[in-house]
């Protein structure tokens, strides 16, 4: 499930000591890293943000939780509005935002496909493309009408889903916990969304990009001191059939899991945008992918394409990227 890997080299040169904790949320590992001069005190901070964060996966995103906001809401499709929490109305506000600058490739309504094609469940099948067109009549986020701090979902049998923003919003979250409570330094690495803040800029440690497809190789490692990363590839949930890969980020206008490229990861302030860009950019694939995050302020991408071709964003800092391939070998496309 984990889209990148950590790597964390630090040498202690002062008093800071480091805790770690891992935990398993909305079926995601996060892992929190601290370095604090106050272990107690750290410790304080890190069950609080954990407590944020799990509030948030259960009470408000998880959809499958049938007591959560968002089920709640999905609930209530096409019968009646509903007042929803600041933190629903801001990610769907974010989420709804990005589905139309990106003219739907990016949409916060792709649920009902989604539990079509279940990737979360074995035996894995193709759905009959009939039942993806039917799918597909719910999917469209101008059903989603945001009055105020109410929320209304037009078309019964809509489903809002916000698993391509909901971890890094959570990483984002948890880290202000931690920065709240003024320790020193904090990374909350939520499923492969990391955001973190005050490491030193320097070769003692880095976050490790996962290579699509040799898991313990890095793709690279970017040397980086305050802000996020988040990566999103066809090689987190999929099965192959008759060799082809069918993976869980969908096309909205075809239904079926985008093909043009292999493994996004984007570099920007908060790993909310961070975590929705690299989904989106990856359905736009390519071409439209690479022209709309380089006219995306402040953040920078890594593209894969299914022909391991790796691209950089022009504006991407090269000398924090320990090693930059142009190019990725391949063997089969499965
Ligand atoms: P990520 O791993 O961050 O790229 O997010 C993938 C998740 O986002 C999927 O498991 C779905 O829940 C959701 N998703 C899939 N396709 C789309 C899409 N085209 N637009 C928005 N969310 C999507
Ligand atoms: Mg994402």
């Amino acid at each position: 499930m984990a889209g990148i890997a950590i790597r964390f080299y630090y040498q202690q040169k002062n008093r800071l000591e480091r805790y770690n904790r891992t935990k398993l949320l909305m079926d995601t590992v996060v892992d929190v890293k601290v370095y604090s001069r106050d272990s107690q005190h750290a410790e304080k901070a890190v069950n609080l943000a954990f407590e944020r964060g799990e509030f948030l996966a259960e009470n408000v995103f998880d959809y499958d939780n049938e007591n959560s906001e968002l089920a709640h809401l999905n609930r209530n499709a096409g019968k009646t509005g509903k007042r929803v929490s600041p933190e629903l109305l801001e990610v769907l506000e974010m989420g709804v935002e990005l589905s139309e600058k990106t003219n739907g490739a990016f949409d916060v309504t792709t649920g009902a496909l989604k539990k079509l094609w279940n990737f979360e469940e074995k035996p894995f099948r193709i759905p009959a493309s009939d039942s993806i067109q039917n799918a597909l009549r719910y999917v469209n986020y101008n059903f989603i009408k945001i009055y105020g701090d109410s929320v209304f979902i037009e078309k019964k049998g809509t489903i809002v889903d916000l698993g391509a923003i909901a971890k890094g919003y959570i990483a984002d979250e948890m880290l202000k916990i931690l920065n709240e409570h003024h320790v020193e330094k904090a990374l909350v690495n939520a499923g492969g969304e990391v955001a973190l803040y005050n490491f030193t800029n320097s070769r003692q440690w880095g976050v490790a990009v996962q290579h699509p497809r040799k898991p313990d190789e890095p793709l690279t490692i970017i040397d980086l001191g305050n802000g996020a990363v988040a990566t999103s590839g066809d090689y987190e949930r999929f099965f192959v059939k008759n060799e082809k890969r069918y993976h869980h980020i969908l096309n909205p206008k075809t239904g079926y899991p985008a093909d043009s490229l292999i493994s996004v990861t984007i570099l920007s302030e908060n790993a909310a945008l961070a975590d929705m860009l690299s989904t989106a950019v990856f359905v736009l694939g390519e071409k439209e992918g690479l022209e709309f995050i380089e006219n995306y302020e402040n953040c920078q991408a890594i593209l894969v394409s299914h022909t391991g071709k790796v691209i950089y964003t022009e504006d991407i800092n090269r000398p924090n990227l320990r090693f930059a391939l142009d190019s990725l070998s391949i063997e089969e496309n499965f």
